[in-house]
């Protein structure tokens, strides 16, 4: 019988690497949902190649020509935020891909959780902006919410049947970035090609952006966290440039697991949907001789949003969701030019300054933070474009 995946946020960068293993692994793995923003083009390729029984759009405009395109193909096409939840839903599913970008991830991935169903959770922002909800509901289980961030692949291939108190410390491996050891006044003048072009990953623009600012490693450390039931005091941070260790676990008797290959997202991805066991696959393997790996303290100083997150970490309640939807803003305002990529960290701080946390938040505390904290984000934005 074949493992039927619905995979949310298709036509991303992750997305579609999934479907590219899929490819791989063979006709064991049958894709029965896609979903995508608005791509309403690439979605109905999709569907013609994968045959799902359900394909949704979240622009209900994009959904009515994807029906169009699709007519007569006896797939069924929904639209919207209820849409992506009847995907996240939809019976007969043995694992839901979470790959979409940003926020929009949260409800389908709550929704699934709630169901009992096993997630492969690529979308970071669903556990920094929810995880506390999760955790005081009784729905953050490592048994069936799979790591697809390579990282927290790397971790929990490394922990094995490790029990947490067994744990030391995690250490989560960041490549750096384009701008690793850059000064103050080179990153005065990086641009938003230059922060596109990441040295090691194949990745979508808004986690590139996220790879060079180190956002993403702060977003990982909370992500962490939540995955692995650990204080953020047991988490560390290391810079590793060549992107070969994708984290390591260290255990209370001293000993530290690695997990290494050459990076490419196609390997965690595979690990998450063949698991519990593995599976041959054509990837580049990791050859060591004449290679070299460095390991280098984080620049807290020059790239602040480690730290930020870190802090939005500690306080809790809904300042994460403030802090991630500062820096949703603040990273398009980059890429489209009306701020520097000094002031994305800028952005993110003053709008987490603003911000009056609600502890212990609920759902429509969280939607409301992330909503205001939006809106302030975009004044603080425009207020810093075309200033240096
Ligand atoms: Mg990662």
């Amino acid at each position: 019988m074949s493992k039927k995946i619905a995979i949310l946020g298709s036509t991303g960068s992750i997305g579609k690497q999934t479907l590219s293993v899929i490819d791989q692994l063979g006709p064991q793995y049958s894709v029965e949902v896609l979903t995508a923003g608005s791509n309403y083009r690439l979605l109905s390729e999709q569907v013609r190649k994968y045959s799902p029984s359900l394909a949704v759009l979240s622009d209900h405009r994009a959904a009515e020509e994807l029906k169009y395109l699709l007519r007569g193909e006896g797939c069924a096409v929904s639209s919207g935020r209820e849409g992506q939840v009847e995907a996240a839903l939809f019976p007969g599913i043995d694992l839901v891909v979470m790959a979409q970008v940003g926020f929009s991830g949260f409800e389908p991935f709550v929704a699934a959780l709630k169901q009992g169903r096993t997630v492969a959770l690529a979308n970071k922002e669903a556990l920094v902006i929810g995880g506390e909800i999760l955790k005081r509901q009784g729905l953050l289980d490592l048994n069936r919410i799979l790591p697809l961030d390579s990282e927290h692949s790397a971790v929990w291939q490394c922990r094995g049947s490790a029990a947490t108190g067994e744990i030391e410390k995690i250490i989560l491996t960041a490549s750096g970035g384009p701008f690793f050891g850059f000064n103050s006044e080179q990153l005065n003048r990086v641009t938003a090609a230059e922060a596109l072009k990441h040295p090691n990953w194949q990745m979508g623009p808004k986690i590139t952006i996220d790879s060079a600012t180190m956002m993403n490693k702060g977003l990982e450390v909370i992500e962490a966290r939540w995955l692995f039931d650990l204080s953020l005091e047991h988490i560390e941070v290391v810079v590793h440039p060549q992107s070969i260790i994708h984290s390591m676990v260290e255990f209370v008797d001293g000993s530290i697991l690695a997990q290494l290959s050459e990076p490419d997202m196609r390997l965690p991805i595979q690990y998450a949907l063949t698991y519990p066991v593995r599976q041959k696959n054509s990837l580049k393997r990791f050859i060591p001789f004449g290679r070299e790996l460095h390991f280098h303290e984080p620049d807290r100083c020059n790239f602040p949003c480690l730290d930020l997150a870190i802090a939005a970490a500690r306080q809790g309640g809904t300042l994460p969701a403030c802090l991630n939807a500062a820096n949703e803003v603040a990273v398009s305002a980059f890429i489209d030019g009306r701020i520097s990529f000094k002031a994305i960290a800028e952005t993110v701080e003053k709008t987490m300054q603003s911000h009056s946390v609600t502890a212990q938040p609920d759902l429509e505390d969280i939607l409301h933070a992330d909503y205001t904290s939006r809106i302030k984000a975009e004044e603080i934005a425009a207020d810093m474009t075309g200033v240096e």
